[in-house]
């Protein structure tokens, strides 16, 4: 790129600029990536090379933070970068899509065994998204029986990992079975 798609003007090349990358909607700032100016009306330009590894990484570094429940930004990038609808992500987790919009916008915090349930989610299927929505697609998302022990096993899995204690499966199962 060396020309302005704005204005025609000249571009200069910024590098080794840190990048607060406000389009994924989260805290994040980017090192060694370069950056653009126009040096007529100061437009900028970024290039970011693998945007699908890069929302990997920082999916996976918000799945793997300690304690603190997922934060409303963090959830909807979560959600958005396994390509759900908030209808289908609700239906995975065992919850309402009102309930999952509560989240998503700051009005109720998540709670602690959806936390895990959509972290084991997120980092479960974040590696084959293709796969992940066929699958859903297949089950048009309405019967997740299939993979739901799995999935709360995972969680529980993550659970202990965080927390130190295993909780038991069968009541959630049970439970996210009787809300389907
Ligand atoms: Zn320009």
């Amino acid at each position: 790129m060396n020309i302005c798609s704005f204005c025609g003007g000249d571009i200069k090349v910024i590098k080794d600029k840190p990048y607060h990358y406000d389009e994924c909607g989260l805290d994040v700032t980017l090192c060694g990536v370069t950056q653009y100016e126009c040096t007529e009306c100061e437009e900028t330009y970024v290039s970011l090379p693998n945007i699908q590894q890069l929302h990997r990484i920082i999916g996976a570094h918000i799945c793997e933070k300690g304690k603190a429940l997922l934060q409303p930004e963090e959830i909807r990038f979560l959600r958005k970068d396994l390509h759900m609808r908030a209808k289908q992500m609700a239906r995975v987790l065992g919850t309402t899509p009102q309930a999952l919009s509560r989240w998503e916008n700051g009005r109720k915090p998540i709670g602690e065994t959806h936390d895990r349930l959509f972290r084991a989610v997120y980092m479960m299927y974040a590696s084959e998204p293709t796969a992940f929505m066929q699958w859903a697609t297949q089950h048009n998302v309405t019967n997740i029986s299939d993979g739901l022990g799995m999935l709360v096993g995972q969680a529980a899995e993550s659970f202990n990992l965080w927390r130190g204690v295993r909780p038991s499966v069968a009541p959630v199962i049970q439970s996210i079975q009787a809300s389907m």
